[in-house]
């Protein structure tokens, strides 16, 4: 066996769990290491304590003196526990978050020192970032990239680092980051959903969106994936023949944890309730080494910082059990891939789900409104929606052979859909008082019954309803939620604004009741949006020509998709929203587009170093061994030989087959490449990198997965998928 894939193999069998000790109830541990409203009672005076609470609230800004107090506690809390340094964490248009350390130390003269933090290096810092991607924002304009502090997502400390969550804009106010314009999407879908569930509830003052999301990940021993160069440049295996076994027995789903596993689920999670991440599911998932954590939903802020930290945070604990969580999409061909469900829901200030039937016709209607609406905004805007999980790697999962499709689609189950068809009946205008009953009673009263046993579950589905939120399960498990949170709460948003706006014309132009109004709007918005409704099969063919009918689009790869996040209704509908201006939304798709190329001209290399500098040589020196059999044989039979060598030579033959095939495609794959390089248009580029570079891919693993096969299993250099995938 090779040097290394003997190294990395023996290492593993070194490997003994550490098994975490709890020592205090995991409620009591929660939230130890966040500066959260328990904590600010402790250390703030009540000034200041009103002053945050008012900011995370109504989004009042903290006057600076207030600021000063704060950073002064937040420093003597951090102080107390051993903390020595403050950073500003963001979120940089990268995907991964940011960080830059002080120290909170200071020099008075020469030859004292103390430890300073004010409310300025708390509210606004000025990192040199200017190595982010900002899709020449920051050249066109300033040069100048802030951090500005976010008092709704609570500072925390990990390590030994007080970690303060900010904004990054750049001086002239656009956006650089994924939280900007997601707290502008959730200020959106506050105002206008808190109109409409003000004509169920006047009470009713604010509105948040809520998000909990299901990450999934695969964990694979560290020295394992050391040994894998494409693992560990690429996040995936660009090449490696399936194991005999592999999920088809269904035999980890849901089975009992391996120990090492549970070992680092327990790390993890411990560390986790000290920052406030409130986790609280785990499982294995469908494929081997394959692993599923959940959290208790947040408001959507929130749960986006919890998972972008939380991304982070498994890195550095898996590295404590010599494992490493590999966040990819498809790290593995030929088993379940890897994604991240963000279940969202709406709720009020008076605790109200509004995605939740309730138990009067009237919170009914209000159920239905919020419900009906959504679909239409999906139906509105599928493509945008498609656009907002578009990358690299996620092109793995949707529209590949692998869960869910590219199609975007909502299920609903097949009793709402009876609901709405009824729904769709309603007489235009003016309702008589027996049909207004027959509502009553009949459709809407009957909802929550409906809802208790609507146990029917499309998996299939990219957007489904389940029970008392939608699920998206589109979106990528290495993403940041930002980017499809965004959007989502974006498009309701501005469905919700026209539905208000809809509604009260009826009121006032026809002299309808509020009630009868709500119907009539509603009715229009099921018969236009039944396109987006779909109960089937998602994987289907038959779906797939079907959609293609309704007119859906179909957008399989991130060039094709990302199309939609420069549409001119999409341009149009963020700058209405006051979400992104257009500067800024094509800065960011300049950003997702070059990051594609990026991404696949680095896999390019990769994959053409490995299948020349491994594979091939590996490939020759068995060839060899064969060749010296042979003329062994021939010394040893004479002219007779062939009858005991044919077999021999076959392979010989074979191999050397596909050394040529490998050499012409990763030669033509490099011309591919240099020739895409050259192109000024940057759609241009990507779509050669994807419609010609990328499918060589393919091509060249292939022949190297064949020769995995051929090869004397002793001389080949890359851990196999079988040592990958069952190594626990
Ligand atoms: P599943 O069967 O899809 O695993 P779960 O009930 O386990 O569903 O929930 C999955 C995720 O959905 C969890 O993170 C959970 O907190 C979240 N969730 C539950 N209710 C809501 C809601 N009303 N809004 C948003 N997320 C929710
Ligand atoms: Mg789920």
């Amino acid at each position: 066996m090779s040097t290394l894939r003997f190294q990395a193999l023996k290492e593993t069998l070194n490997r003994t769990s550490i098994l975490v000790a709890e020592t205090e109830r995991r409620s009591l541990l929660f939230g130890k290491n966040v500066f959260n409203q328990a904590t600010m009672l402790q250390y703030l005076t009540k000034d200041a304590f009103d002053s945050v609470v008012d900011a995370i609230e109504n989004g009042s800004k903290i006057d600076r003196r207030i600021a000063d107090q704060i950073a002064s506690s937040m420093k003597d809390w951090a102080l107390s526990k051993g903390v020595t340094h403050y950073t500003h964490w963001f979120q940089p248009l990268t995907g991964a978050t940011a960080e830059k350390h002080d120290a909170f130390f200071e020099t008075i003269g020469n030859d004292r020192a103390m430890e300073k933090f004010g409310g300025d290096q708390l509210v606004q810092q000025e990192p040199d970032a200017s190595s982010f991607p900002h899709g020449g924002i920051r050249n066109t304009f300033e040069a100048r990239g802030y951090t500005a502090w976010d008092p709704t997502s609570p500072a925390f400390i990990y390590g030994t680092t007080l970690c303060i969550p900010t904004v990054f804009v750049a001086y002239t106010g656009e956006a650089l980051d994924y939280k900007t314009p997601l707290l502008r999407a959730l200020q959106a879908v506050d105002s206008a959903a808190t109109a409409v569930a003000k004509y169920f509830d006047k009470n009713v003052k604010k509105v948040n969106a809520s998000l909990g999301w299901e990450q999934e990940y695969f964990l694979i021993d560290r020295a394992l994936v050391n040994s894998r160069p494409d693992l560990l440049m690429t996040g995936r295996t660009l090449l490696g023949h399936s194991s005999a076994k592999g999920q088809q027995l269904d035999d980890h789903y849901f089975g009992s944890i391996p120990n090492r596993a549970l070992s680092f689920m327990r790390d993890l999670e411990n560390e986790c309730m000290l920052l406030g991440i409130p986790v609280k599911t785990r499982h294995n998932e469908v494929a081997p080494n394959q692993f599923e954590l959940a959290p208790i939903y947040e408001e959507t802020n929130l749960a986006v910082d919890h998972n972008s930290l939380l991304m982070d945070v498994m890195e550095k604990v898996a590295m404590r059990h010599n494992l490493k969580v590999l966040l990819h999409e498809k790290p593995f061909a030929g088993v379940n891939g890897s994604g991240k469900h963000n279940n969202w829901s709406l709720s009020t200030n008076t605790n109200v789900n509004l995605l939740s039937p309730g138990k009067t016709p009237m919170s009914n209607l209000q159920f239905l409104t919020f419900f009906i609406n959504t679909i239409r905004a999906i139906n509105e805007y599928e493509e945008l929606m498609r656009a907002g999980v578009a990358s690299a790697s996620n092109d793995h999962r949707l529209g590949a052979n692998e869960a869910p499709p590219a199609i975007m689609s909502v299920f609903i189950g097949q009793q709402l859909t009876a609901v709405l068809k009824e729904l769709e009946g309603v007489t235009d205008g003016k309702l008589s008082p027996q049909e207004k009953t027959d509502l009553k009673l009949n459709v809407v009263g009957k909802i929550p019954e409906i809802l208790l046993d609507n146990t029917d579950r499309n998996r299939t589905s990219p957007f489904a309803f389940t029970g008392n939120k939608f699920e998206f399960r589109a979106v990528g498990s290495k993403a940041n939620c930002a980017n499809p949170m965004t959007i989502l709460n974006t498009i309701v948003a501005k469905q919700l604004k026209e539905f208000k706006k809809e509604v009260d014309e009826l009121i006032d132009t026809k002299n309808l009741k509020k009630d009868e109004a709500v119907f009539n709007v509603l009715r229009e918005y099921i018969k236009k949006s039944r396109n987006i409704l779909f109960e089937g099969n998602g994987y289907g063919l038959e779906w797939e020509k079907e959609s293609k009918k309704r007119g859906l689009s179909n957008n399989k790869t991130t060039p094709e998709a990302l199309k939609a996040k420069v549409s001119k209704k999409t341009l149009d509908l963020f700058d209405e929203m006051g979400v992104m201006n257009k500067i800024e939304a094509e800065a960011r798709y300049e950003i997702e587009i070059e990051e594609y190329v990026m991404r696949i001209q680095i896999e390019g290399r990769v994959l053409g170093d490995i299948a020349r500098n491994h594979v091939i040589p590996t490939a020759i020196k068995y060839q060899n061994m064969l060749i010296q059999n042979v003329s062994g044989l021939k010394e040893l039979y004479g002219k007779d030989f062939e009858k005991y060598a044919k077999e021999q030579m076959e392979i010989i033959e074979e191999i050397s087959l596909h050394i040529g095939k490998i050499n012409t495609k990763v030669n033509k794959m490099a011309t591919e490449r240099k020739k895409a390089n050259k192109l000024e248009d940057l759609e241009k580029k990507a779509s050669d990198y994807c419609m010609k570079v990328k499918p060589l891919f393919d091509e060249i693993r292939y022949s190297c997965d064949e020769l995995e096969l051929l090869v004397d299993d002793e001389l080949w250099p890359l851990t196999k998928y079988r040592e990958l995938l069952f190594t626990k």
